[in-house]
């Protein structure tokens, strides 16, 4: 969607084939996959969608922590399923937070966008980190907590309840973004 006059954006962090379906799948993760991209066919004329990926480049720093994983140019760094096809704006990235040296914040700010909802995986890494990015930039942070999976549902669970206390997040569900956004 571009060049309407909503000031929202979905970002979707990083459901690429390692976190979904590969090497650090959960049993929650094909299943948040799975309900982001039906959810996003049905909001994406509505809401600006940006789609983040990890994509690393070899010997990243980061895999002195986890390991190899999402290397840019290898599937695991490639979007699930369809999802790209209801995006406005892809966003490459190599840290936990998305808006770390990227173009995120400039496309943005260019678009005006000055509220995000934020889902994706991992809830208390990437999707955490980005949110926290959102926040001390200035926008309004909201969080679609069941469209995001953790490695273990207690760090999912601790996740969202420090974005709520620490960034101010409003929590809320797809279907409830769906009741604001899907005409009936
Ligand atoms: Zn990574």
């Amino acid at each position: 969607m571009s060049g309407t006059e909503d000031r929202g954006a979905i970002i979707v962090v990083d459901l690429v084939h390692d976190f979904v379906d590969g090497i650090f799948k959960t049993e929650r993760s094909l299943e948040v996959a799975r309900n982001t991209e039906k959810f996003l066919e049905k909001v994406s004329k509505k809401l600006n969608v940006i789609l983040t990926r990890d994509a690393h480049i070899e010997d990243d720093p980061e895999f002195k922590i986890w390991g190899p994983h999402c290397i840019d140019g290898t599937p695991g760094a490639e979007l699930y399923g369809n999802l790209a096809k209801f995006s406005d704006r892809i966003i490459s990235k190599r840290h936990y937070d998305a808006f770390f040296d990227s173009d995120l914040d400039g496309y943005l700010r260019a678009r005006k966008i000055s509220r995000v909802y934020i889902c994706g995986i991992s809830t208390d890494i990437c999707v955490e980190h980005t949110l926290c990015g959102a926040f001390f930039r200035g926008y309004e942070v909201n969080i679609i907590s069941d469209l995001c999976a953790s490695l273990d549902i207690r760090a999912h669970e601790d996740a969202v309840k420090r974005m709520k206390v620490l960034y101010g997040a409003r929590e809320l569900s797809y279907k409830e973004l769906e009741d604001i956004y899907v005409e009936k």
